[in-house]
């Protein structure tokens, strides 16, 4: 019997809990990475009352139609401490420059006319205008991020706005990965008779950088017990432990047996296509996945169920990917006992599926543009309406 994939999915992560281990690092280095704690702002931004435009700043109680010049008593410039407004005039202002005592409204200067030393105001002036208020972006004591948060750019921008130059982050995770099979090479080498290149490893590898992980590569694996279960001890000193191949039933696949021997196998074998012989478990208490040696099962498999389990250790609060029901252009058999992750391409409202949907046909990944996700027992035809996931929701 194939386990559901919601199931598998509610199995796997009921094991993932949060590293509970931060360390302080520079905000230059944090991008990508996971807030250890709230923050929260000790000033006002901007800290004091400024001018939104170059012009003059005035008391709009001392302006009328019959009183529009005013003799200019100070020049005020961002960066400068303004004395109070003197009566009964105005001040040149910059963009970014504190607004003096006494002043509360900015005239731009495209609307003021300069004669010598003093300047004539349009007669329409409003209290407040061209003013950016004292703590218009954040106040002081707001909570501006929060723990958990995976930090973007503009998060970094917006801890620098309020002085922040070292934060708390969750400590990297550190992941080990293992390839098995007698027939990989590297790239860079010869492909010599019997061998194909190992493209798994480079895959997983580049998921993992983008989660800002640090990778402990195990390297390639003989397809024998005894070196399966050599190197994954090895891996057992990692958060996480993540195989592809030899997870199958074949004679040479030896996934299942060493890591039954030297922990637990919780679950095998998902109603997925692709993907199927997806393995979980432990090693030493070190979560362990055995990914599907085929690249398209890897891709799929580490996207559902690995990345949602590592995001959740690296201490981000796990949301599933938004989904949205588009129609179907193409033809698809019904599946009575696996759920389907199909490759496709969007084109406007439409979805176009690859003709081969090997798992073992990467160059399909590489062109399509998200999934479209084919339930147990349906078949599709033209105009139906399917579920689509984009791969921009899924990584
Ligand atoms: P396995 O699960 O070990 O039976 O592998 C399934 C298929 O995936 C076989 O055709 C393997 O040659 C292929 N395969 C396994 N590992 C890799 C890898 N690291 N890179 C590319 N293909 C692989
Ligand atoms: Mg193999």
């Amino acid at each position: 019997m194939l386990l559901p994939i919601n199931d598998a999915l509610t199995q796997i992560l009921a094991h993932a809990e949060n590293i509970n281990q931060y360390e302080s690092i520079s905000i230059e280095d944090a991008l990508g990475r996971t807030l250890g704690e709230d923050q929260i702002s000790s000033i006002n931004v901007p800290p004091a009352d400024n001018s939104a435009m170059d012009g003059y700043v005035i008391s709009t109680s001392e302006a009328s139609p019959d009183h529009r010049t005013f003799a200019v008593s100070q020049i005020i410039a961002a960066g400068s401490i303004p004395n109070p407004l003197e009566l009964n005039t105005a001040a040149r202002i910059f963009t970014g420059a504190e607004i003096p005592e006494n002043a509360d409204a900015v005239i731009m200067q495209e609307q003021c006319e300069v004669d010598g030393d003093k300047v004539i105001l349009p007669s329409d002036i409003k209290v407040g205008q061209n003013i950016r208020p004292k703590g218009q972006d954040i106040k002081a004591g707001d909570t501006i991020l929060k723990k958990g948060h995976c930090l973007q750019p503009q998060d970094i921008g917006l801890l620098a706005s309020i002085g922040i130059a070292t934060i708390s982050v969750y400590r990297q995770l550190k992941v080990a990965i293992l390839s098995t099979g007698d027939e990989l090479v590297e790239p860079g080498l010869p492909l010599t008779g019997g061998k194909i290149y190992n493209s798994n490893r480079y895959l997983l590898k580049s998921f993992l950088k983008k989660l800002h992980i640090e990778v402990m590569d195990i390297g390639v694996v003989e397809d024998t017990l005894t070196e399966t279960k050599f190197s994954l001890k090895k891996a057992a000193d990692a958060d996480c432990i993540i195989s592809t191949g030899g997870v199958s039933v074949g004679d040479e696949d030896h996934v299942k047996q060493a890591v039954t021997e030297l922990g637990a196998l919780d679950l095998w074998r998902i109603a997925l296509k692709p993907g199927k012989p997806l393995a979980f478990g432990n090693i030493k208490n070190t979560p362990f996945f055995g990914l599907p040696g085929n690249p398209v099962s890897t891709f799929l498999t580490f996207l559902l169920f690995v990345r949602p389990f590592l995001l959740i250790l690296q201490g981000q609060n796990y949301q599933p990917p938004l989904s949205q029901m588009l129609t179907a252009d193409f033809h698809t058999k019904a599946n009575p006992k696996r759920q389907e992750y199909l490759r496709v391409k969007q084109n406007a409202e439409k979805l176009a599926a690859f003709s081969n949907q090997s798992s073992g046909v990467l160059s399909s990944v590489t062109q399509a543009d998200g999934l479209a996700v084919i339930p147990i027992g349906a078949s599709i035809a033209p105009g139906d309406q399917v579920q689509y996931l984009p791969f921009s929701q899924l990584f």
